[in-house]
């Protein structure tokens, strides 16, 4: 519950009478579809100021934390402005307020550094993880803790807390296994120099196909924002994921795991992707634009709407 509570995904609240109580939401950095006439770094920022004046609201003394992803991974590769993070980390210093990252998408390797705080240079006293830790292989996840705040929970005694598994050796030994393979193969270093560069000229060039509004990327995670009207960056009139999920079952169809996320298409390649194999994702994921967009034509659904 206060997983959910702490996320934007409203299906879940609807669900279970969430969020409880004592957590708020500020606006997400989404430039692309809230950003309006505003430049993205002007955006940024001020989605970025919503987090200074929430906490203005509140009252600085009833605020424990602020808790974020790098890059909004299943909300739809969602990469902030290069302004929101410097304000954010300078609101938060500002204020004593901590700030909690949540790496679970972007940690270990997937936006070209060992966590997405590298990449947009965040100093978090917490961090959860988990997926990459294990590439996925076996469930395992977890809490970093800075020290100095771990230095102030051992010294109110022993932090009570566990789960069934916890520090399960299986789980744990193929994560360190994965560690190991991800340092000695230099698999993040080849994301971020060679494989993550190579990929994202390529993906940057499908934003100039007739249904992209926006492609974006981030080391290895990646999206397409499908569009009716590219210029104006309108939603289709259709219910949303209507395009989207017409998109992805084409993909399938072509053998390229895409998911969609309303009209936004997503991508994740595993960090040990060739450059042969990168080749091969994009010209599927071209042909697969190309046979949705005929698809759409056909079906009159290539029209404008508000939006939600
Ligand atoms: C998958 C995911 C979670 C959930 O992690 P659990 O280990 O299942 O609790 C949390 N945050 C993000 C960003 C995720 O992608």
């Amino acid at each position: 519950m206060g997983g959910a509570s702490l996320g934007g995904m409203t299906a879940m609240h609807e669900q279970g009478g969430l969020p409880i109580p004592d957590i708020t939401h500020i606006d997400q950095p989404y430039w692309y579809s809230e950003g309006g006439d505003m430049d993205a770094d002007e955006f940024g920022l001020q989605r970025a100021l919503m987090l200074e004046a929430e906490i203005e609201r509140l009252g600085e003394e009833n605020v424990a934390a602020f808790i974020a992803e790098p890059v909004q991974g299943a909300g739809g590769v969602v990469i902030p402005p290069s302004t929101y993070w410097p304000e954010i980390q300078r609101i938060c210093d500002a204020h004593d307020i901590l700030l909690i990252v949540d790496e679970v998408i972007c940690g270990f390797g997937r936006t070209g550094n060992w966590f997405g705080s590298d990449t947009f240079n965040i100093s978090p006293d917490i961090m959860t993880i988990a997926k990459g830790m294990s590439s996925g292989y076996m469930p395992i996840g977890g809490s970093l803790v800075a020290e100095p705040l771990a230095k102030v929970i051992s010294e109110a005694g022993e932090f009570s807390h566990g789960y069934t598994y916890s520090g399960h050796p299986v789980a744990c030994a193929v994560a360190l296994e994965n560690l190991r393979l991800l340092d000695e193969e230099n698999i993040i270093e080849t994301v971020k120099n060679d494989t993550g560069p190579y990929l994202q000229e390529k993906w940057h060039a499908l934003a100039d196909h007739p249904l992209v509004g926006e492609a974006r990327i981030v080391g290895m995670m990646a999206a397409l924002e499908l569009s009716p009207d590219k210029k104006a960056r309108a939603p289709f009139a259709a219910e949303k994921g209507t395009v989207g999920l017409r998109c992805r079952s084409t993909s399938i169809d072509n053998g390229l795991i895409m998911r969609h996320v309303g009209d936004v298409m997503i991508i994740s390649p595993p960090l040990v992707i060739s450059k042969a194999e990168i080749d091969i994702l994009v010209e599927r994921a071209a042909r697969t634009l190309d046979q949705t967009l005929a698809g759409l034509k056909n079906d009159g659904l290539m029209v404008a709407g508000k939006g939600d």
